[in-house]
């Protein structure tokens, strides 16, 4: 029998937004994933410099973007246990709810940029079947200096072709502080939610000064 093909996509989602939902809905597509579970991250290790909106607030707005598509997931992997949440340690945790599943990682370039300074790298690098890495605008990925910190990691990699797409939830949160548009950077159900309850009308200044 062959081996379900699962995609794990962690992220913060504060908010959810369209290039978070290309990224999904392509690797799905190009890596044939049988299913995709979004895995909301309640406190990540490495964004400790902003204040991270409530973890009930996230949740409403993941289930919102992802609801109407059958083969996206809530994974409250970690959210149903105490941080630090290493993917590492996600995956672990994922591989053994799913012991003869294929496990796709799912990041964008700057997160593969990034990836040298995550906990346990290499494991994670050696637990997953692939790395599906979409690239963002103006990352920097250079395989040869990953592959020096990270050996065997560009083996795991597979390139998800799309549209570069310069959106970010931390653009997305300064549009809405500053009043500006934004309807179109998010599905329209998050766009419902975060109009209706005022979300993220009065993001810190100092978020919106660096
Ligand atoms: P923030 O702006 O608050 O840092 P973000 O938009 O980067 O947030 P995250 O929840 O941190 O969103 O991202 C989860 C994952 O999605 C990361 O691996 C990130 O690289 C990837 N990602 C987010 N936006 C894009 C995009 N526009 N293109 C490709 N990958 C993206």
């Amino acid at each position: 029998m062959k081996a379900e093909r699962i995609g794990v996509f962690g992220g913060t989602f504060d908010p959810p937004h369209v290039g978070h939902l290309i990224l999904a809905a392509e690797a799905q597509d190009q890596l044939r994933l049988d299913r995709l579970l979004w895995v909301l991250t309640p406190d990540p290790p490495h964004k400790q410099d902003w204040s991270i909106s409530p973890l009930a607030i996230r949740l409403q707005l993941l289930l919102a973007a992802i609801g109407d598509n059958p083969s996206f997931e809530l994974s409250r992997v970690d959210i149903d246990r105490p941080g630090p949440h290493y993917a590492v340690d996600t995956v672990k945790i994922l591989q053994e709810q799913f012991p003869s599943a294929e496990i796709y990682y799912l990041i964008g370039g700057d997160s593969l940029h990034d990836l040298p300074t995550w906990y346990q790298p290499q494991q994670l690098i050696k637990l997953v079947h692939g790395l599906g890495v979409m690239r963002r605008p103006g990352d920097q990925v250079d395989l040869r200096e990953l592959e020096d910190k990270i050996p065997g990691l560009t083996a795991k990699i597979c390139f998800i072709e799309a549209p570069l797409l310069e959106i970010s939830a931390r653009q997305i949160r300064q549009r809405i502080a500053e009043g500006r548009a934004f309807r179109y950077y998010v599905p329209p159900a998050v766009y419902r939610l975060i109009d209706e309850y005022k979300i993220y009308r009065n993001s810190s200044l100092t978020e919106l000064a660096d």
